[in-house]
């Protein structure tokens, strides 16, 4: 069964509300858009540029609606964290704002299951002309340009931008039956 997603504008609406009701207004300008190509990861945030850019996996949320805004409200913790402190991946102030949010458990209500393992590679190489992405576990030591656009040599027009991945989270058990049980905001 799919359902018909909310636009992106809706997106950007949904986080203007989490962030009133759960930030104070200071979660930081994100960008946030579907990515039709995610088919094994949920949702992801990268930071590199301003504002941070959280993708969301159109295939996964069609099948499971009732878990975007989970999901986005999970990132924007990240997304929080890092602003705020530079913080990233699931530490002590991470853990601390999702129990303030509502959510009663980082990996979702999975209990004491095996920590969602994140993914290792940390780093997205992408040309902003064509979309070409490629996942690296270490930053590249020299400039990159696309090999789709320019198959025969390196070519500086078409450069590679790199972006630091925060999280890459796989689809599946992870935002599988996310329906935290929301006690409202602590405050
Ligand atoms: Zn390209
Ligand atoms: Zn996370």
């Amino acid at each position: 069964m799919t359902h018909a997603l909310p636009g992106e504008a809706d997106l950007q609406l949904l986080f203007a509300r989490l962030n009133c009701e759960f930030f104070n207004g200071e979660a930081p300008d994100c960008k946030i858009h579907y990515n039709e190509r995610f088919s094994n990861c949920a949702g992801r945030t990268t930071y590199g540029r301003q504002p941070l850019v959280v993708e969301l996996s159109a295939k996964h949320f069609r099948r499971h609606p009732e878990a975007l805004e989970e999901t986005l409200l999970h990132e924007m913790i990240h997304a929080w964290c890092y602003a705020k402190f530079r913080d990233t991946g699931h530490g002590a102030r991470f853990k601390r704002k999702m129990q303030e949010c509502g959510l009663t458990s980082i990996y979702h209500d999975l209990g004491n299951a095996a920590p969602l393992k994140e993914s290792s590679k940390r780093f997205i190489l992408r040309c902003e002309r064509c979309t070409f992405e490629v996942l690296r576990r270490e930053p590249p030591r020299r400039p990159a340009s696309c090999p789709r656009c320019n198959k025969r040599r390196f070519d500086e027009r078409y450069p590679l931008a790199i972006y630091e991945v925060m999280e890459l989270r796989a689809a599946g058990n992870s935002v599988e039956g996310v329906r935290a049980a929301r006690k409202g905001p602590a405050r």
